[in-house]
């Protein structure tokens, strides 16, 4: 059902009255209403609601957020939840970005190199982890499941942890995943898939991620809790 903007999944049910729910990650609206109910009754207290449920949808955007970073050294940054400390060392050559140990991110740059050049440096090394990583779990979830998707994008998003489009089989990860537990991108990725198997939050939905993923609770809540990234995303 679609009312104004809002895409609705509904569901009839033997119940009295009708139930609104907003879905992390993506804010989907899942609707019960009882059996009795009309579209058109069904419609005026979604209406009714929407106040309600545009406040519920922008809580995910108004998660706390990291502060900006300068990228100079001594500054924290996070791969798969691990805390790094940025090393910035001027050299000629080369940019490069590469882990040492396990508490260093060094980036290489020469001298004069701008801070907008150097996040960018930083949010491509990302992309970069994220997407090896990706691609090597997806194979994996892939067959489990039983889908196939026909192309697969780590982006910057705003307001959602992933997407799907079970029309044209194409998934989108938040390039945000790559500072998280590497559980929150596991989640994340296997909520997109079975989300080809059933495009709506309903019943079915919780069961196949019941049967594939029984600790999604746990990640869901751990990803709730976590800060996004700074707002200011410019690549
Ligand atoms: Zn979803």
């Amino acid at each position: 059902m679609q009312v104004g903007s809002l895409d609705i999944a509904l569901q009839r049910k033997a119940i009295k009255n009708l139930h609104i729910k907003v879905i992390p990650p993506d804010g989907l609206i899942q609707v019960s209403a009882p059996n009795h109910l009309s579209d058109t009754a069904i419609r005026i207290a979604i209406v009714q609601r929407i106040p309600w449920i545009k406040r519920q949808q922008k809580d995910f955007a108004n998660q706390p957020r990291q502060s900006a970073r300068d990228m100079v050294s001594g500054e924290s940054h996070y791969l798969w939840g691990q805390r790094y400390r940025l090393e910035v060392i001027e050299r000629h050559g080369k940019h490069e970005v590469k882990l040492k140990g396990n508490s260093k991110l060094q980036l290489f740059v020469s001298a004069g190199t701008s801070k907008a050049r150097s996040e960018k440096l930083v949010v491509e090394w990302y992309r970069s982890q994220l997407k090896n990583r990706l691609a090597a779990i997806l194979e994996n979830w892939q067959k489990k499941i039983g889908v196939q998707v026909d192309d697969w994008t780590v982006r910057k998003m705003r307001t959602k942890w992933g997407s799907c489009n079970p029309q044209t089989k194409r998934i989108n990860i938040n390039l945000e995943l790559a500072k998280k537990p590497p559980e929150c991108l596991e989640y994340i990725l296997v909520h997109e898939l079975v989300h080809l198997l059933e495009r709506h939050h309903n019943e079915r939905f919780v069961s196949l991620m019941d049967g594939y993923l029984p600790n999604w609770r746990l990640h869901r809540d751990l990803l709730k809790k976590l800060p996004l990234g700074h707002d200011d995303w410019k690549y």
